[in-house]
């Protein structure tokens, strides 16, 4: 995809940050990669600046938030871990959110495309962080990835995995269809280390 075409839909705001687009604020249990089975408070930030075929999260609807109501809104539930995840977080300014989350106390993750460079602020306040690219290669100024998350799927290149940049690869088949958990489960012979993804809070109906 060009990369106008990519970028022509990121809200990227050069503001404070301190009102974020929200699409949706939610506990569950984390379903998928390192974390999985971790309740958690999924802080979804709306739009994205991709349009993945398989996508299926609805990220174009939104309600303007500040921090102070989105961190009121995080403390109603009892998570430890919050998950900021979109849509594509990074197309927001996260560093006043991340900095006053912090100061709360929680365990912070990150799930991103991998598609737009962090503010370095960042990464001295996320504790988590997934990259699950959807086109390659992811860019460069992530500092750390705890995990790459791959979706599996006829698009998907096992030569493009990027192993050297994170502590953990994940292969999750495409929408669980029985041929890309085949597809998933050949290429892990051929890399033993790599693991496999599900998402367990689809299976259980969980949001
Ligand atoms: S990057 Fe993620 S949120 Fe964005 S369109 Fe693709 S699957 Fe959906």
């Amino acid at each position: 995809m060009p990369a106008e075409e990519r970028t022509e839909r990121l809200p990227v705001w050069n503001d404070s940050g301190r009102v974020l687009q929200i699409n949706e604020i939610f506990y569950s249990i984390e379903g998928e990669g390192l974390r999985v089975g971790e309740p958690t408070t999924f802080v979804r930030l709306a739009r994205c600046n991709l349009r993945c075929p398989f996508c299926d999260t609805e990220f174009d609807r939104f309600t303007p938030m500040d921090i102070e109501d989105i961190a009121a809104e995080v403390a109603r539930h009892p998570a430890e871990w919050v998950c900021l995840t979109g849509g594509e977080p990074l197309g927001q300014n996260l560093a006043a959110l991340a900095g006053r989350l912090k100061e709360a106390g929680y365990k912070l993750h990150i799930e991103t495309n991998g598609m737009i460079a962090p503010n370095p602020v960042l990464f001295e306040l996320i504790d988590h962080w997934t990259v699950s690219p959807k086109c390659y290669p992811v860019v460069a100024g992530f500092a750390r990835i705890t995990e790459l998350k791959y979706v599996v799927g006829r698009a998907f290149r096992e030569h493009r995995v990027e192993e050297h940049r994170a502590d953990y690869v994940y292969l999750q088949p495409e929408s669980s269809e029985p041929r890309y958990v085949q597809k998933a489960l050949e290429i892990l012979k051929r890399h033993p280390r790599w693991r496999l993804s599900t998402r367990i809070h689809k299976t259980l109906d969980l949001p």
